[in-house]
Parts: C-alpha cells; sequence; structure tokens
C-alpha cells in the first residue's frame, strides 16, 4: 500500500514543489548559511546549518506545520555533516522537546523528526534523554520568557558524546538549558546542533 501511495505522490521540494526530492538542489542552493555562533554556556560546541531567513522560514514552517516529510531527509542528510565530523565521536543525538501541548496538537515533535532523520543518515542511534518542564511554550511567549527559556530534566541514562538537536535557536536559552540536564555523571561532551539560527 505503502509503496503504491508513493508512485501516486512522488516527493515534491518543499519550497517549489517540482516533484523530484524533499527540497530540490536549486532550492538548497538559495537558503542562506548560518552566520557565526557563539557556543551557549553549557554546551561545549554548538554548529547551526542555515540562517532563519528568507526561505528557511518557509522551510522550518513546512516541517513544523505542515509536517513535510520529504524534506526531512535532505535535512538530516545535511545535519548528518555535523555529527560525522564532530571532533570527538558521537555517541548519541536526542532533541530539544516542544511543549506536550504543542506536541498533543501536531501530532509529533519536528526536533525529534530532525533529530531522527539525522541519526539514520549519520547512522547514530537516537533516543529521549530530556523531559521539558511544564509552562515553557517558545512560540508566542514573552520575551523575557523566551530569554529565560524552558527547563528540561534528564531522562534515562545518556552518556558519551550527546548531541541535542533543535529546528531554531532563537536566543540559545533551550540549548542552555538542554546542555545543563544532560550534564550527567556518564556524560563527557554536549553539543548543539540547530537547523537554524535567527541572524
Ligand atoms: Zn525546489
Amino acid at each position: 500500500m505503502l509503496i503504491v501511495l508513493d508512485l501516486l505522490m512522488p516527493s515534491r521540494c518543499a519550497l517549489c514543489r517540482r516533484p523530484g526530492s524533499g527540497l530540490c538542489s536549486g532550492c538548497a542552493r538559495t537558503l542562506p548559511p548560518a552566520p557565526d555562533v557563539l557556543t551557549p554556556p553549557g554546551l561545549d560546541d554548538c554548529w547551526a546549518l542555515l540562517s532563519y531567513d528568507g526561505d528557511t522560514r518557509r522551510l522550518v514552517a513546512e516541517l513544523k506545520y505542515r509536517n513535510h516529510r520529504d524534506a526531512l531527509d535532505a535535512v538530516g542528510r545535511a545535519l548528518a555533516v555535523y555529527v560525522r565530523s564532530a571532533r570527538v565521536p558521537v555517541t548519541e543525538l536526542t532533541w530539544a522537546p516542544t511543549s506536550s501541548s504543542r506536541r498533543r496538537a501536531r501530532g509529533y515533535d519536528q526536533a525529534e523528526l530532525i533529530a531522527r532523520a539525522t541519526g539514520a543518515c549519520a547512522d547514530v542511534p537516537v533516543a529521549a534523554r530530556l523531559r521539558r518542564c511544564a509552562g515553557t511554550a517558545q512560540t508566542g511567549a514573552g520575551r523575557a520568557q523566551r530569554l529565560a527559556g524552558p527547563s528540561f530534566e534528564p531522562c534515562g541514562t545518556p552518556s558519551g558524546h550527546v548531541v541535542v538537536i533543535d529546528d531554531v535557536w532563537t536566543t540559545g536559552a533551550t540549548l542552555a538549558a538542554a546542555g545543563r540536564a544532560l550534564r550527567t555523571d556518564r556524560v563527557e561532551h554536549v553539543s548543539g546542533l540547530v537547523l537554524a539560527v535567527r541572524p
């Protein structure tokens, strides 16, 4: 059944809608690269792929609100390059979870989908290592609340070099909070990896 659906609905580019791949090479070339980023406190390294500007905003919206799964493959492949070329070999990937109400409303957590697509391309395990403490949705929060950021608590037993993935880096507060929560006994190195950073 899935194969039939694939034939009926070939992948389309998330931006120009041409059939082919989830993000065509022509559109991928127009996406603005991330500026240099300062590593937020709580992390040992931080990497960003794109600047959250121009068509990157449309790409993120496709992933976040319309669940454009085909574009995830392209995003996963691009982010996997950072994972594979890390100075300290990466042991596992996780993600900064969105609030449970947003997850319920959308039916998925876009940061988890990005992390799983990246892990599949980088051949690195992906595990839920963070729980978001209640009352801390970022989109639509006031500036003061966004700067303070959400808070997380660890779950499971992360170890080695853990990379935490998020979709958009706004203030760095989410990644910093995630990094702090991941600093458990067996974790030696924590890196952040985001699809896009606000310029
Ligand atoms: Zn395109």
